[in-house]
């Protein structure tokens, strides 16, 4: 029985299955590859799927879902006229509707599936799409990053010998960048960056908010249907501005009539802020991969997004190198899905073929804040980007006279405090009394390409060992943790630091902890760290001046200026 491979996109889904010896795509009934991922209830409460429901979009809105992806792993619920249903049920709908198709084009029944996700997904949002995948009756043993699928597509269907890639697959609403080293058999993904928010559907936001500030009309003001049929303009007017220098938009019904005429100079200026939201990730990358931008061999553009010419000339000028115009930049990342399906398989066209991918986010624990014990700041263990499977140790030490327990609490995220990455979990174990700083635990951090952490904790002095194993479980809040976090916020409020300026440094120093990682990433945690001591002095004139070092030290940093920074006493050194 076949395994098959999907890509569940944020607006499209695609399925995918090696066949005769080369990656397949599977039709839907429509004889497409590309089944919108819509959802909609009819009157007589039938569930449509796909290109059906996409037209159901403008004319019922209500009962109508799209873009519920970018919900996966939250609680939010969408309405379909009077019924409720969370964004895995629907992902589940529209796998239903891929297994049907690959069951009648491969005769047999399919009961395993490779899903593609974001890089940048969360174990919460893998696993809710685990979910989605067993509400569709199929066993997902496996997820593959999309990036990663999509470079391994590259790899096989280009086949174009040793080298490697920046991978920039831009879809309707997200951003996945990657790096990529395929050498021999072998396509190592070394960097992944993204952003879960980015995509198609902002430029078509961009146009619908000109054209309403053009034609004098409040877009939120606007009904659904009317939202509906204004975003539905832009977007055809989008891709119409791939082939052709200006594009008229003319609305008339509905209540709703006006126009607009936008030349490509005005489409570029207008989203302006996606092509600034673009550099983040793409600098991030490179930074991660240790690969300079004149070193990368290839760019290869993927989704939807990327077939506009302006996106291809954007990455151009700003990488100082073409990119590779792909003949299937809508389908790659299904093909990838589907060649990684058959890999997991043990097919023996496949056999040779090795794919190392890399643990997208930073797992670590929380140690205490000296300056602020309600706030326990972030140990990384595992580092973002590090090679899975990966294990590494830390030692960490008491901090109490008398401590007769060490609990480790499990983390996910780049922030430097813990209450703003994901908690996964928490290990306890019992140590004997001693003076604190005497006694300690080994925290040891398994994660594996299954995205399977464990967690161990060892006593040297008491031989004793405790384990947690965390599968990709639910780690969704509770309302009790929930109501927990809010308190905490409220009470940041009140707190002598909530001046902005203190805050904006503080939130600078924090951004900047998420972006950097090793030596430099310490230093940033050290700064931080000083300067939140500074605020609890609440003496307005010796925060002022801190301040400003503070943030003339993150410049510097933040610029890789790193040479010039002045030793940890002189800028600790208030009278210098
Ligand atoms: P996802 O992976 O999020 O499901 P896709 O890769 O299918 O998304 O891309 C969908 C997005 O691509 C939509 O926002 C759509 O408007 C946009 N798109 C599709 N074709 C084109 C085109 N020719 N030019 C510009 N944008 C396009
Ligand atoms: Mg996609």
């Amino acid at each position: 029985m076949a395994i098959i491979g999907i890509d569940l996109g944020t607006t499209n889904s695609l399925v995918s299955v090696w066949k005769n010896g080369r990656g397949t795509l599977i039709p839907n009934p429509l004889g497409e590859y590309l089944t919108p991922s819509v959802v909609s209830l009819d009157e007589d409460g039938t569930v449509l799927i796909g290109m059906a429901a996409r037209e159901r979009l403008i004319s019922h809105p209500q009962q109508t879902a799209a873009s519920f992806k970018r919900a996966m792993g939250s609680n939010r619920k969408f309405r379909l006229g009077n019924k409720e249903f969370t964004p895995e049920e629907l992902s589940s709908l529209v796998l239903r509707r891929l297994r049907e198709d690959a069951e009648l084009f491969l005769e047999e029944p399919v009961e395993e599936a490779v899903i593609s996700v974001p890089a940048y997904f969360t174990d919460r949002q893998r696993a809710a799409t685990k979910r989605a995948g067993e509400l569709a009756g199929l066993k997902v043993e496996r997820l593959i990053n999309e990036p990663s699928a999509a470079a391994l597509a590259c790899r096989m269907v280009q086949n174009t010998g040793d080298r490697n890639y920046l991978v920039f697959d831009f879809g309707g609403g997200t951003l996945d960048v990657s790096i990529v080293d395929c050498f021999e058999n072998i396509v190592s993904i070394l960097a992944v960056s993204g952003d879960n928010q980015l995509g198609g559907i902002d430029f078509d936001s961009c146009i619908a908010d000109y054209f309403c500030e053009q034609n004098g009309i409040l877009f939120q003001q606007l009904s659904p249907v009317q939202k509906a049929i204004l975003l539905k303009q832009a977007e055809q007017a989008k891709i119409a501005l791939g082939r052709q220098e200006t594009v008229m938009l003319v609305l008339t019904g509905q209540d709703l009539s006006g126009s607009l005429t936008l030349d490509r100079q005005k489409f570029i200026e207008i989203s302006a802020p996606i092509f600034q939201k673009m550099i983040k990730p793409i600098r991030r990358v490179l930074a991660d991969s240790g690969i300079r931008s004149n070193e990368l061999d290839d760019i290869v553009l993927v989704g939807g997004s990327s077939k506009l010419p302006v996106v291809a000339q954007w990455i151009g000028n700003f990488l100082k190198k073409s990119p590779t115009p792909l003949v299937y930049p809508d389908t790659a990342v299904a093909l990838g899905a589907g060649i990684f399906a058959a890999m997991k398989d043990r097919n023996p066209q496949l056999k040779e073929m090795i794919l190392t991918d890399i643990c997208p986010f930073t797992l670590g624990t929380g140690v205490l804040n000296p300056n602020d014990p309600s706030r326990p700041l972030m140990a990384p263990i595992i580092e973002r980007n590090s090679i899975l499977p990966s294990s590494k140790a830390q030692r960490f030490y008491t901090v109490r006279d008398g401590q007769k327990k060490i609990c480790v609490d499990i983390y996910q995220g780049e922030s430097l405090y813990c209450e703003d990455n994901l908690r996964l979990g928490a290990v306890e174990i019992d140590i004997p009394p001693a003076p604190k700083s005497v006694e300690n635990v080994d925290v040891r951090f398994t994660y594996d390409i299954n995205g399977i952490l464990e967690a161990e904790v060892y006593n040297q002095t008491t031989a004793h060992r405790e384990r947690v194993v965390l599968v990709g479980k639910d780690s969704g809040l509770s309302e009790e943790e929930a109501a927990v976090r809010l308190e905490a916020l409220t009470k940041l409020k009140i707190n002598p630091r909530d001046q902005e300026e203190n805050q904006l440094a503080l939130a600078q120093g924090d951004r900047l902890y998420q972006e950097t990682l090793g030596e430099t990433r310490q230093k940033v945690a050290l700064m931080v760290s000083w300067f939140e001591q500074i605020l609890t002095s609440q003496d307005p004139l010796r925060i002022a001046r801190s301040r400003k070092r503070f943030l003339e030290l993150l410049r510097l940093l933040e610029a890789g200026r790193e040479a010039e920074l002045p030793s940890e006493n002189d800028w600790k050194d208030e009278k210098s």
